[in-house]
């Protein structure tokens, strides 16, 4: 998607050879023009496959998730890191290890919000070695419902999750593939190298 890439080319900020910093338009402030852009693209990627509803994980997967339900008309529903204490009974949980933070959370989902006939579309921020993407697998399949894709805002090519979750089947729609966060560059997957 070429708005998001001259936007990560603009704005975003190559911290290490393998962590990009984009708080101005994802993470931190965010961008609702581009979101709602996201949110079309992901709905146009994703318009055949029957979704019934939206998981994301919060925070930073909320907006694109809320824009593409909007777009789809379907419900969406985010799994949160902590335990509230309004949601204590009736949870779906899974272990996911975080790769900025370094820690392992336990994600967790009311079990009334995902059905066993419903076709999910989950989506995030950032796809780097997949922990996020298949804790909420995790938590689809133990609902007894359907994973039918995953779209993500940016997808980090040289590290393993992308190859993996399409490995196990599931279809993978990136808007941005980074191949090579090198000396401080962004380099796209469709980019010739220089
Ligand atoms: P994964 O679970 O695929 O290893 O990592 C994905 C999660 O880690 C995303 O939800 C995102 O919050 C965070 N993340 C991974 N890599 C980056 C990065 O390069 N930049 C930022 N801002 N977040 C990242």
């Amino acid at each position: 998607m070429k708005a998001l890439q001259n936007k990560i080319l603009t704005d975003g900020i190559v911290l290490s050879d393998t962590v990009l910093k984009v708080d101005t338009f994802l993470n931190h402030q965010m961008d609702p023009v581009l979101m709602k852009e996201i949110g079309e693209e992901f709905a146009s990627r994703f318009e055949d496959a029957g979704i019934t509803k939206i998981l994301t994980i919060e925070s930073s997967g909320i907006a694109p998730a809320i824009m593409t339900a909007l777009k789809l008309n379907v419900e969406m529903v985010f799994a949160r890191k902590r335990k509230s204490l309004t949601l204590q009974d009736g949870l779906i949980t899974s272990k996911v290890y975080s790769f900025t933070k370094k820690e392992e959370n336990e994600i967790s989902v009311a079990d009334k919000f995902i059905q066993e006939d419903d076709v999910i579309l989950i989506i995030d921020d950032f796809l780097a070695n997949g922990q996020a993407a298949f804790g909420l697998m995790d938590i689809v399949q133990k609902a007894g419902a359907k994973v039918g894709g995953i779209g993500i805002v940016i997808e980090k090519a040289f590290q393993d999750g992308g190859k993996q979750i399409r490995q196990s089947g599931v279809k993978v729609e990136s808007l941005a593939r980074i191949q090579s966060l090198s000396n401080g560059k962004v380099t796209f997957v469709e980019d010739k190298p220089t």
